[in-house]
């Protein structure tokens, strides 16, 4: 929010359900008030069956200037955009709608938010296999982000057989037949092994969840090089990184993700540079306050 709201103040928001526990109107309340914008980023709590009269219900208010989704709204939104941009096409998830004119114009800004942190490294990305663990909404961006830092291949572990195959179909579908394999969860000690770099994109860890996916034995599997990357942002750090930190290897969280996805988003709408320093301290701040 850049001070008042005025009759003229343009609206951004975060349609999820639930919502409340989004940090994104923190991060972009704090950039659009830094650059003296007239926008205000709201939270948009719809329920599933709401989605499609809340999609078309905010294209007739004419402030609405875009909006973020998030669970559980990420693919069920795509057949009520007018447009999908090729990057959320090949993921086959939205997280950032704009309004352009009269139309609706959806992006993914996830993959891109998951590989900034990793453009740091210097990393031979053609030798390193890389393991996803789940294959929910941000699986698909992040088998996505691997293919373009070309993982020589990209192991995906879930829990359940038939979830597992209908990703396998729309992935391979969707990026024409990448080296992609899918697995039963009993397979992550065999993949870790050889796994240059480890994602978990599971719940698992979150909050007051005091669980790892992978325990401290199975942690020792990997390679020296191997990197540990949780899109977990709370607690910080996770069980996961830390037993992966107690091992020395190279590890990442969520936070730099969730900063890079608003940013590029933030981007997307105002059409300039944003000052993402701004949105990463806001996020810092809030966090050591909430704790
Ligand atoms: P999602 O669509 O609900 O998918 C969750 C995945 O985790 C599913 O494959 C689910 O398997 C699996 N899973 C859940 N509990 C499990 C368990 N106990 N054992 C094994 N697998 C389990 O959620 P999402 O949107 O992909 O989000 C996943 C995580 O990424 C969340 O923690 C979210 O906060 C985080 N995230 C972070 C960012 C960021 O910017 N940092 C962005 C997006 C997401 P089933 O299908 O079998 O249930």
């Amino acid at each position: 929010m850049s001070g008042s709201i005025l009759g003229t103040t343009k609206i951004l928001g975060v349609m999820g359900f639930p919502v409340s526990h989004s940090l994104s109107p923190v991060m972009h309340n704090a950039a659009i008030a830094a650059m003296g914008q007239d926008y205000v980023y709201v939270p948009l709590p719809i329920p599933v069956v709401e989605l499609p009269v809340a999609i078309a219900g905010l294209k007739a208010i004419q402030s609405v200037q875009g909006f973020n989704l998030t669970i559980p709204h990420k693919v069920e939104v795509i057949p009520l955009l007018d447009e999908v941009l090729p990057i959320a096409k090949a993921v086959g998830a939205v997280n950032t709608v704009k309004r352009v004119g009269e139309q609706w114009v959806g992006t993914n800004t996830d993959v891109a938010g998951f590989l900034e942190p990793l453009k740091k490294l210097n990393s031979d990305w053609e030798k390193m296999p890389a393991l996803i663990l789940g294959s929910g909404g941000a699986a698909k961006a992040v088998v996505a982000a691997c293919l373009e830092l070309g993982c020589s291949v990209i192991h995906v572990v879930g829990r359940d057989p038939r979830k597992m195959k209908k990703f396998h179909g729309a992935m391979t579908s969707q990026l024409h037949d990448y080296n992609l394999r899918v697995h039963p969860w009993a397979s992550i000690p065999h993949l870790l092994e050889v796994a240059g770099i480890v994602i978990n994109a599971t719940p698992i860890g979150m909050a007051s969840d005091p669980n790892t996916p992978i325990s401290e034995l199975e942690m020792n599997l990997l390679p020296d090089h191997a990197i540990v990357y949780d899109l977990i942002y709370t607690p910080r750090p996770t069980k996961f990184l830390q037993i992966a930190a107690t091992r020395g290897l190279k590890v990442i969280d969520g936070l730099e993700m969730l900063i890079n996805q608003g940013a590029i988003g933030l981007e997307f709408w105002l059409d300039q540079p944003v000052p993402i320093e701004i949105m990463r301290q806001a996020l810092l701040q809030h966090l050591a306050y909430s704790k």
